[in-house]
C-alpha cells in the first residue's frame, strides 16, 4: 500500500505537487532518492553541489530540499544558511554519512528541520519527507492567515473611519445647526433631547477615535518619525490643554519641572497623547478640590515622569486589568465618569513604542501614581 502523499494533496501548501530538490555529489544517492520520491508522486530535481543547488532553488522553488553535508566546494552548513536566506519556509533535511550530535546541532541552528543518516531505507525517507512537508504546509498556512488577518484589519479600519466616523460627525454637525436655531426656533424639551443625543454621539466618536489610535500605534506607524523631543514643552502644553477639564472638575494641576530635562527619542504629538490620557485620568477620577502633580526626575538611563493624584484610587484586584483594552472599573465613584477603557492601553502602547514602560501604585480612597520611564537620549536640552 502507498503511504506517501498523492499529487492531489498539495503537500507544500500551494497549488500542485511538491517539488523536492536533492543536492548531493553522489549520483547513487541522488538517483535512489529520486526513484522513491517520483514513485510516490513528487516532482524531483537534483543538483551535484551547493552552487548549482542554489541556482535550482531559484529556478524551481522547491518545497523541501535534501542536503548532503559533505560536498566538494560549498559545504552543506553554508548551503543551509544560504537556503534560509532565500526562503526560510523551505524545509531543509540533512543527509550525511558522518552524523554526529555536534553536526546535527550545527545544522539545526542553520534552520535544518531533520536529519537522515546514510544509509537510510525508502520508508525512512518517506517518513521524514512527509513530516517535513506537513511542517511546510503549516508554515505556509500560518503566513497566509497572518496576511489575511492584516488585510481584514486594514479593511475594518477603513470601514470604521469612513463609514462610521464620517457620518457620525455629520449628524453631530446637523444637531449643532438645529440647536443653534438656524432651522427655526427649538423648544426647551427638544433642545435637551438633541443635546443628549449629541452627547451620545460624542461618546461614540471618542470610542472610534481611540480605537483608530490603537490600530495606528499597533501598526508601528508612529515610530517612523521619531526624533529628539524635549519633554518640558510636551508636558506644559498637555497641561494647558487639560486646564478647562481641571477647572470643570475643580482639580488643581501642578507641574514640577527641573531646568535641565534630558531629551527623549520619540514623536512629540504622540507623547502628548499618552501624557494627556494619564493626566486627564488623574483629573477625571479625582474628587472636588483634589490635586494632580506631574513631576520629572531621572533614574540611571531613564527619564521618569510621575503623575500623582489624590483621587479615588484603584483596588489591587482591578489594578491587574487597567491596561487591558476596554476595561473600566465599575463602582459608584466611576459611574458618573464617561470613558472608553482605551486611554491607558493607548498610553501604554505609546510608551512601549518609545522603548519605555509604565508602572502604577494606587490605594483606594487615597489616590494613584503612574510612573512613565523613557530612555534618555545623549543630547541635552539647551534651556
Ligand atoms: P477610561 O478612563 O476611558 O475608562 P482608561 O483606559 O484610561 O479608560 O482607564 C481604565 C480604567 O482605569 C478607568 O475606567 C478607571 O476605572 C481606572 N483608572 C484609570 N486611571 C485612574 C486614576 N488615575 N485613578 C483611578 N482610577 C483610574
Amino acid at each position: 500500500m502507498r503511504e506517501a502523499f498523492t499529487t492531489s494533496q498539495k503537500q507544500d501548501g500551494t497549488q500542485g505537487q511538491a517539488t523536492i530538490l536533492v543536492i548531493d555529489d553522489e549520483k547513487g544517492m541522488r538517483d535512489a532518492c529520486c526513484q522513491t520520491l517520483t514513485k510516490d508522486g513528487y516532482r524531483t530535481e537534483t543538483a551535484v553541489d551547493g552552487d548549482s543547488g542554489l541556482q535550482k532553488i531559484r529556478d524551481v522553488k522547491p518545497a523541501l530540499i535534501l542536503v548532503d553535508l559533505k560536498m566538494p566546494g560549498m559545504n552543506g552548513m553554508e548551503l543551509l544558511e544560504r537556503i534560509r536566506d532565500i526562503d526560510p519556509n523551505i524545509v531543509s533535511v540533512v543527509i550525511t554519512g558522518y552524523a554526529t550530535i555536534e553536526s546535527a546541532v550545527e545544522a539545526m541552528k542553520r534552520n535544518a528541520y531533520d536529519f537522515l543518516a546514510k544509509p537510510f531505507t525508502p520508508d525512512q525517507l518517506r517518513i521524514v519527507i512527509k513530516r517535513g512537508l506537513e511542517r511546510r504546509r503549516l508554515a505556509v498556512d500560518s503566513a497566509r492567515l497572518r496576511r489575511e488577518k492584516e488585510m481584514m484589519k486594514e479593511n475594518f479600519v477603513t470601514l470604521v473611519s469612513h463609514q462610521l466616523r464620517s457620518p457620525l460627525a455629520s449628524v453631530k454637525q446637523y444637531f449643532g445647526v438645529i440647536i443653534g436655531g438656524f432651522t427655526g426656533e427649538v423648544g426647551t424639551e427638544q433642545k435637551e433631547m438633541i443635546e443628549k443625543a449629541s452627547k451620545y454621539i460624542d461618546d461614540l466618536l471618542q470610542i472610534i477615535n481611540d480605537w483608530l489610535d490603537m490600530s495606528r500605534i499597533e501598526s508601528g506607524e508612529i515610530t517612523e518619525g521619531f526624533e529628539p523631543v524635549a519633554l518640558a514643552p510636551v508636558l506644559s502644553e498637555t497641561l494647558e490643554l487639560l486646564k478647562p477639564l481641571a477647572e470643570a472638575k475643580k482639580v488643581t494641576i501642578k507641574l514640577n519641572l527641573r531646568d535641565d530635562v534630558p531629551m527623549v527619542q520619540g514623536d512629540q504629538e504622540v507623547l502628548k497623547q499618552a501624557f494627556a490620557n494619564l493626566i486627564s485620568n488623574g483629573i477625571r477620577y479625582n474628587r472636588e478640590g483634589g490635586v494632580v502633580i506631574v513631576s520629572v526626575g531621572e533614574e540611571v538611563n531613564d527619564l521618569v515622569v510621575e503623575i500623582s493624584d489624590t483621587g479615588i484610587g484603584i483596588s489591587k484586584d482591578n489594578l491587574h486589568f487597567i491596561f487591558d483594552e476596554f476595561f473600566r472599573v465599575k463602582s459608584k465613584e466611576t459611574r458618573g465618569v464617561s470613558g472608553t477603557g482605551l486611554g491607558l492601553p493607548i498610553a501604554k502602547r505609546i510608551i512601549e513604542a518609545h522603548n519605555g514602560s509604565i508602572k502604577v501604585v494606587s490605594e483606594v480612597g487615597k489616590g494613584s501614581t503612574f510612573c512613565v520611564y523613557l530612555p534618555k537620549t545623549k543630547v541635552k536640552q539647551c534651556e
